[in-house]
């Protein structure tokens, strides 16, 4: 297919080289290292207030932490054990903000929690947990807890051991798609003015007179240098904050401290679980079980990683903890490390606490300015991206003002709707859902298609309508057009550059879309090459990294203890 035919997008990774070249010349207030979702919310709210803003990312969007999470946006409950009250009441009130916001990608569902007598938690304190987290994190009154008998707990979830059961809670936890509302949330910025590069490694800092002035930057499709100027430089690079610290010599007396947590992927086939579950394992820690299409996901694992960030990778005994804890709380369910169908994992960049141990670390986030105009953030939750972003936009803000440069000074983000989000609630993202169904039959998109492409990009979802019947008479593969505008739409629209990024971070097809992936993976692979701003070997080994990407996750189906 000819590309050249497709028209420009406002994210177009076609036009990135071009772009890159333009704003390595010019002057911004504020650059910011990493595009996570730290570095996205601090984006959005720099450019929402009129701000000439630069992101820099060395992989692609979200393929830090933020792309390996449990995908929730909780309410907070697991910090009232450590009677973080501020942490559980700030992240209710972001969650509702963000349930206005995107309706189409944060969505409220059931999470039974059940009781058992070896459980850290019992009938009353459960209630009264539940009572005070509630009151705290500002559940509405129509999203508040209900404590069950065991008869109404097997109802919900046949799957539960009735052996000792004692009952159970039902409470509101949101779901949602990490990855997808980083670029959500990055892709509104983009909107607002903001410009954001993905494959951009920040290598070196430029200071003059003791002051931070701008970074040296290798681009990584085509391995060129580049220089950017700002006023100021904030560092959000997530597991990665301390190295950029050190590289600036921005160093003091904390430091980060990172935690790894696996979560393993299997077909309902084998694990039929028909709600959220979040159990007590034994041992002080929690897991969560949750069905997501035909899939029901597992995790997580919180052990110490001491080293290097670029590759958090698995090992057998967390796999195995899983797997243990999955066959011991569930009733006739005996997976096997062969029914693994897909897994990540993911590094907490917590702050480090003397003498406690990674479950005990405080989740609260951290901001470090430095004498130099560094500002760093690390810690927090996706949950609560939002107001990290106003905490380093007020230091930011103040900064700039001594520049001479004049700004908003209150942040806008509470009432943005982020890129593709502007509907009222569900039942009008059901109904869009419906109406595009209709327009999309014609160029052969099946309902599940269509229900994938509302929930990942809202009333976005017309746009690559749109594009499939601009490449219907186009192409002779007339089954592959939904696919094929899905790309193009990422590839125009949301800067993808290699095919990872649209399986993995565009669509989490790696992860959910188990048996077709691999085969829709070569499917396809023509049509990135074909559009992708990078040199050919470059592209190539990005290609190969995936593919081994995609083996290492499988390895642990085989690799036996
Ligand atoms: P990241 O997402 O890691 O982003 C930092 C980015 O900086 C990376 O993409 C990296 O490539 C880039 N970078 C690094 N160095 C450079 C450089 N030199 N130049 C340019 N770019 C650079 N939170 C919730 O609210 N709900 C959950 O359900 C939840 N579950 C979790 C489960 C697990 C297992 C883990 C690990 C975390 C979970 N969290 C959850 C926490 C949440 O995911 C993180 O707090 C959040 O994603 C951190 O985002 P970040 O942007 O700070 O870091």
């Amino acid at each position: 297919m000819d590309f050249t035919r497709i028209a420009q997008g406002a994210w177009d990774s076609r036009t990135r080289n071009a772009r890159l070249q333009s704003a390595s010349t010019e002057h911004f207030d504020l650059l910011i290292i990493g595009g996570g979702i730290t570095g996205a919310g601090i984006a959005l709210d720099a450019a929402s207030r009129g701000l000439k803003v630069i992101l820099l990312e060395k992989g692609d969007f979200a393929s830090g932490t933020s792309g390996k999470s449990t995908k929730l946006i909780h309410g907070g409950l697991r910090y009232l054990k450590q009677f973080e009250f501020g942490v559980v009441s700030e992240v209710g009130r972001e969650r509702s903000i963000l349930k206005k916001n995107a309706p189409h990608l944060v969505y409220p569902e059931n999470m039974l929690l059940p009781l058992y007598p070896k459980g850290s938690l019992g009938k009353f304190s459960l209630r009264a947990a539940l009572t005070v987290y509630e009151a705290l994190a500002g559940v509405e009154r129509g999203e508040r807890f209900r404590m069950l008998t065991p008869g109404q707990a097997l109802e919900k979830e046949p799957l539960l051991d009735p052996q000792n059961l004692i009952g159970a809670a039902v409470y509101k936890e949101y779901r949602s798609d990490d990855a997808r509302l980083c670029i959500s949330v990055l892709k509104t910025a983009v909107e607002k003015g903001a410009l954001a590069f993905n494959y951009l490694k920040v290598k070196d800092f430029i200071q003059e007179n003791g002051q931070i002035k701008g970074v040296h930057a290798t681009d990584e499709t085509s391995l060129k240098d580049l220089v950017f100027h700002a006023k100021v430089i904030v560092n959000a690079a997530g597991p990665w904050v301390d190295e950029l610290r050190l590289q600036a010599n921005a160093m003091n007396e904390k430091h980060l401290m990172l935690t790894r947590g696996i979560h393993l992927v299997f077909d309902a086939e084998h694990f039929p679980l028909s709600t959220s579950v979040y159990f007590d394992v034994g041992d002080g820690r929690m897991i969560f079980a949750i069905p997501r299409d035909r899939k029901i996901y597992v995790g997580t694992t919180d052990i110490p990683h001491n080293s290097s960030p670029d590759a958090p990778g698995f090992t057998v005994s967390e796999r195995d903890y899983l797997l243990r804890a999955v066959n011991s709380h569930f009733k006739g369910i005996d997976l096997k490390a062969e029914d693994i169908e897909s897994a990540w994992s993911g590094l907490r960049p917590l702050i480090a606490e003397e003498g406690k141990s990674p479950s005990e670390v405080s989740r609260k986030d951290e901001l470090f300015e430095h004498a130099n105009g560094l500002i760093s953030i690390a810690g927090g939750k996706l949950t609560g991206y939002r107001r990290m972003a106003e905490k380093v936009m007020k230091k930011a803000v103040r900064r700039l003002g001594v520049q001479g440069v004049i700004c908003g000074s209150k942040s806008l983000t509470e009432q943005i709707t982020l890129s593709g989000g502007d509907f009222s609630g569900m039942a009008e993202v059901e109904e869009f859902a419906g109406i595009q169904w209709g327009e999309a039959k014609q160029i052969g998109a099946d309902k599940l298609t269509i229900l994938r492409w509302v929930q990942r990009y809202g009333r976005n979802t017309e746009k690559i309508v749109e594009l499939a019947y601009e490449i219907w008479p186009l192409t002779e593969d007339k089954q592959s057009v939904p696919k094929l505008a899905e790309i193009l739409y990422g590839i125009t629209e949301e800067s993808v550059v290699f095919p990872a990024d649209f399986w993995i971070r565009r669509t989490a097809a790696m992860y959910f879309e188990w048996p077709d992936f691999p085969n829709e993976v070569e499917r396809f692979s023509s049509t990135f090459m074909a559009a992708s701003p990078a040199g050919e070997s470059i592209y190539k080994e990005q290609e190969y990294a995936f593919y081994r990407e995609i083996d290492q996750m499988r390895a642990l189906r085989t690799v036996i203890t």
